[in-house]
């Protein structure tokens, strides 16, 4: 194959094996980029590009590199730069060396992630540009979720009509729940592979994971990350009837539907506030839109954890990860109200002193220990690229 500007199939030197990764984040309009070493630690660089523009990559790379050196590092001295890539489809189950035909792969399932997959494309394709030296390696957060049992991953639709176009429940936020699950296991000196944990990710983005020892059982994110939970501007599980009525009656067209599901429902729709820190605050100066918007989210959460006690017919462990999960007690404290009879006790005390974690907020005699531990994608993304160049 011939090299060309863009073309990760140039000669891509090796890098330095062993040595750091410089993990890629794209989205539709931020670029945000660690430079991380898989042994773990600080991150060595780390920074967000905002706003960035349709031709702005290769800028946002610039700087990257600028950084790098700054550190006293590299770009030679990196082992590889990994690509989060949000939606692998049926086919990438498992981090990827990215060579042009996974590249072409990777646009046909454009159609399974149209808002989140073209950014992360474009990302690979001006990384291979700038850094022709190093390798390109594709981590899924679908992954995860690949062999989800077949009951929780097939929806109950006329298989005629989903099976050609792969219309089933993949799941997302795979790296945060595989690298949560395991960090909660480590935190409490017990294998992975004995414990029984539900692990919410609550971000801008939300899902919840039923994880039995170690592999996944069950999660609320679907063919896409509509489904599920209630995020800071995407509603969650909705009546697919609304849907049809909205159509019909309200004369919505699909781009008009993805506009509201995607940006314009969730915390935003209910409340005007995606931001939970924004969304706390409106609360707290009693506005009602606020609160309903709250109730609605912690309920939800609180359905869910009742479903997956029941998929894992009891768990020994929830834990709350991502920017809400980590930092927000009152959400930990309602989402988890009233299941005392299941045998969830938060202790209050301690559940309001934690920020971030690792640490345990249930209370000694709650038969599920409940923790907040601090997820890190970036790393997860560092280690999983590691271990593939590592076996190469
Ligand atoms: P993502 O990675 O999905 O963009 P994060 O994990 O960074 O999201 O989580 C973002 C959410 O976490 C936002 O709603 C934000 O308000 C909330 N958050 C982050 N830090 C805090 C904090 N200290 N207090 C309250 N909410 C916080």
């Amino acid at each position: 194959m011939t090299a060309s500007p863009g073309s990760p199939a140039s000669p891509a030197g090796p890098g330095t094996p062993g040595g750091p990764v410089l993990v890629l984040n794209a989205g539709s309009s931020s670029l945000k980029y660690q430079v991380v070493n898989p042994a773990g630690g600080r991150a060595l660089v780390r920074g967000h590009v905002e706003r960035l523009g349709a031709h702005g990559l290769a800028d946002a790379l610039a700087q990257v590199t600028a950084e790098v050196r700054a550190a006293g590092l590299s770009i030679d001295s990196l082992a590889a730069v990994g690509h989060r890539l949000v939606h692998g489809g049926a086919r990438f189950v498992a981090p990827t060396l990215i060579d042009d035909e996974v590249l072409g792969a990777l646009e046909d399932l454009v159609p399974l992630a149209p808002l989140h997959n073209p950014p992360a494309i474009a990302g690979i394709r001006q990384s291979a540009a700038t850094y022709p030296g190093l390798r390109q390696v594709a981590v899924f957060d679908t992954a995860f979720f690949a062999d989800l049992p077949p009951e929780a991953a097939t929806y109950a639709l006329d298989r005629a009509v989903t099976e050609p176009l792969q219309i089933r429940r993949y799941g997302m936020h795979g790296i945060s729940h595989e690298y949560v699950a395991q960090e909660a296991a480590r935190f409490l000196g017990r294998p992975v592979g004995e414990l029984d944990q539900i692990v919410l990710h609550l971000g801008n983005g939300a899902s919840a994971a039923a994880v039995r020892r170690g592999r996944p059982l069950d999660t609320s994110m679907g063919l896409t990350p509509l489904e599920g939970l209630v995020m800071g501007t995407r509603g969650g599980d909705v009546d697919p009837g609304v849907l049809l009525h909205l159509i019909r009656v309200g004369g919505l067209d699909a781009g008009d539907l993805e506009d509201l599901l995607h940006h314009r429902s969730g915390l935003e729709g209910l409340s005007g506030h995606h931001d939970f820190r924004d969304l706390e605050d409106a609360v707290d100066a009693g506005d009602q839109l606020a609160a309903r918007a709250y109730a609605v989210y912690c309920h939800r959460l609180r359905k869910y954890v009742g479903a997956y006690l029941a998929v894992l017919g009891g768990a020994d462990v929830i834990t709350f990860t991502a920017g809400t999960g980590q930092n927000v007690p009152r959400v930990r404290a309602d989402a988890l109200r009233g299941l005392e009879a299941l045998g969830v006790r938060v202790d209050p005390a301690r559940n309001d002193r934690v920020r971030g974690g690792p640490a345990r907020i249930s209370t000694d005699d709650s038969s599920v220990t409940v923790l907040v531990v601090p997820t890190d994608e970036e790393l997860s993304i560092a280690r999983q690229v590691a271990a593939l160049l590592a076996g190469l």
